[in-house]
């Protein structure tokens, strides 16, 4: 069906991306995926040629255009299956803390150089103890002067090795009531004394994504170094994850149209008793119901990116669209995978990895049984 979402502009843009991507990113992903992490001369040209500012605004570099743009290159990620490529964490989940909250010193320093490519960025929220409850974090960043000490432990964080500022999400005032208000957000730089990279952790899938622990350990960092008010940690998180959300929906529904592609051309050309495996009913009533759902759950992230776009809060139906469009992705691999047959399960066969990666959708950005509690809550069930 086509798509009323984008504009010609965005198509425009899209070509564009297109054409990079065919000589500057498909060439390097397998060798991303060995490595465990890309290569940095590869987000440094996205920088060069303005692909990760163009919602970001003009005055520190950016282009000051809408979301879409930004989806149009997630789509296009997930299309090649270049999830190595952090774009959505780095432009569209840890920038906007620093455009939103951080001061002019921030921006100059690190929204300038995460535009530019040369300043990549991770935020640092879960703990080994602590993921969805999130006001339980004990890493702490107590005040001394005009310093905070930051001790604690993070793990799973996605630019881990490669990153050079985190977010930190820390207790600030430990001891308060309700806990989420004693939350801070702290950039914290990449060789700051006391602030150490741990290991890469080994994942079922994802592999070019260098998801990792951090360290630390009477971390000293400037009082300035902290994103807005001290305690208002936890609300900005919470104003931020509409588009974090709206990201994962987005490359979701991307990923399932690339897994469907390659299986309807695998069906296609596959024979079994004496006919290609397409023509079997129950190949083509599962691969029906697969394309009816990615039709749903596309128009549906669409109208979510347009109501986005327009200022609209959608939280309610961003969570509900995490939690459908992942668990459509989920499933949608797990057939995919068993109308290769053996070769499904064989790692040369991309349906595989795009199977081992879609695992993990329901559990980041908040887990999908979080995104129901979430939806629950606006229903007035808690
Ligand atoms: C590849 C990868 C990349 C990641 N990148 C980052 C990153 O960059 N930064 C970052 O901070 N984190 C990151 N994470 C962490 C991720 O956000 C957490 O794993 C996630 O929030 C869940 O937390 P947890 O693992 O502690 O699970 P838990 O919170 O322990 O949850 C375990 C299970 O219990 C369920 N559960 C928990 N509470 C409730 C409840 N109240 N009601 C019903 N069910 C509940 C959960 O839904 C889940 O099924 C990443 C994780 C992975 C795997």
């Amino acid at each position: 069906m086509k798509r009323s979402v984008f504009g010609e502009d965005h198509e425009l843009y899209r070509d564009q991306f297109r054409r990079f991507a065919e000589k500057e990113i498909v060439p390097k992903i397998a060798a991303w995926n060995a490595a465990g992490m890309p290569d940095r001369e590869t987000w440094r040209r996205m920088g060069e040629e303005g692909f990760l500012g163009a919602s970001l605004p003009e005055e520190w570099g950016g282009a000051g255009q809408d979301f879409l743009y930004d989806a149009v290159v997630m789509e296009e990620l997930a299309w090649l299956r270049a999830h190595g490529l952090m774009f959505s964490l780095h432009t569209d989940i840890c920038a906007p803390y620093i455009r939103d909250f951080g001061s002019d010193a921030h921006k100059e320093q690190y929204l300038r150089g995460a535009i530019e490519g040369r300043v990549l960025l991770g935020v640092a929220m879960t703990e080994p103890g602590t993921g969805s409850d999130l006001a339980n974090v004990q890493t702490r960043a107590i005040r001394d002067g005009d310093h905070y000490v930051i001790d604690g432990s993070k793990t799973f964080i996605s630019h881990g090795q490669i990153g050079d500022v985190f977010i930190v999400v820390a207790k600030t005032d430990p001891d308060a009531r309700p806990p989420h208000k004693g939350i801070s957000l702290i950039l914290v730089e990449d060789g700051t004394p006391g602030f150490v990279k741990g290991r890469k952790l080994d994942k079922l899938g994802l592999p070019g994504q260098d998801t990792s622990e951090l360290f630390f350990q009477e971390c000293r960092v400037p009082v300035s170094n902290r994103l807005g008010e001290e305690g208002r940690g936890f609300a900005m998180l919470m104003t931020e994850l509409q588009q974090e959300r709206l990201c994962i929906g987005v490359s979701s529904i991307a990923s399932c149209r690339r897994a469907l592609a390659d299986t309807l051309d695998y069906v296609k050309g596959r024979r079994a008793f004496g006919q290609p495996i397409g023509s079997f009913q129950n190949t083509q009533f599962k691969l029906a119901e697969l394309a009816t759902e990615v039709e749903i759950g596309q128009v549906f992230v669409d109208r979510l990116m347009a109501a986005h776009v327009a200022g609209e809060d959608v939280v309610t139906e961003v969570s509900m669209a995490k939690w459908w469009a992942t668990d459509l992705q989920k499933r949608l691999t797990a057939e995919c995978l068993q109308l290769h047959g053996g070769y499904g399960f064989m790692r040369e066969y991309p349906i595989s990895g795009d199977f081992a990666d879609a695992a993990v959708q329901s559990i980041y950005a908040g887990t999908n049984e979080i995104m129901k509690r979430i939806i629950a809550q606006r229903l007035g069930l808690a």
